[in-house]
């Protein structure tokens, strides 16, 4: 079974080909030959993984997957959220990002938060959605080199290491992505079972 993830990210493509159970043969947008950026015009995680599966199943009619993530704030309801990669402007600095929520984080006692993967099936016309979380708590200081995006303030619960501060190996056992991508690498292992 050949499936699609939506992905112009050949290294995330890899990664999950590499987890994927036997029969099943992942190929990315670039296999495809999609080159164009994909509009993530919705107002939800949930609606933007949709968007990306649906505009590659409209196309090709084949099996697909797409995931969408963001890291959801208490203290600011929900924000940043849909707009995670984007938060302090349109050119996606994770440096400023990061300093934005800590500004509008600064008179805040409550720092919990969770980072929210959300992944869109296409299989047959039908769609499934699996979704993964990490809990935690946003730090006042950036600790940490290692990771992407706000790893260096997030510390998940019952770590007292933020993400950026953990080998890749421990941060994929915790993360919202890897629990997503758990669930839907299973629900493919039945189907192809
Ligand atoms: P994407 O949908 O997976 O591209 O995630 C959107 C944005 O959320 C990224 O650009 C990051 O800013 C943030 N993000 C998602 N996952 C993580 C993570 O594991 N660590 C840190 N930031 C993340």
């Amino acid at each position: 079974m050949k499936i699609c993830f939506a992905s112009h990210n050949p290294g995330k493509v890899r990664e999950i080909a590499e987890l994927s159970p036997k029969g099943i043969e992942i190929i990315g947008l670039a296999d495809l030959d999609v080159h164009d950026e994909i509009e993530e015009t919705g107002s939800t995680l949930e609606e933007n993984s949709q968007i990306k599966a649906r505009y590659v199943y409209e196309r090709f009619k084949i099996p697909v997957f797409a995931d969408d993530s963001g890291l959801e704030v208490d203290a600011l309801n929900g924000a940043p959220g849909v707009i995670t990669a984007r938060y302090a402007g349109p050119e996606k600095d994770n440096q400023k990002n990061i300093e934005l929520l800590l500004k509008n984080l600064q008179n805040s006692n409550d720092r919990t938060a969770q980072f929210k993967s959300v992944i869109t099936l296409i299989n047959d016309g039908d769609e499934i959605q699996f979704e993964g979380i990490a809990v935690g708590d946003i730090i006042e200081e950036q600790r940490g080199t290692k990771g992407f995006g706000y790893d260096p303030i997030f510390v998940p619960k019952g770590f007292d290491r933020t993400f950026a501060e953990m080998d890749s190996e421990e941060k994929h056992k915790l993360s919202h992505r890897a629990k997503a991508f758990q669930k839907l690498l299973s629900y493919l292992g039945e189907l192809n079972g």
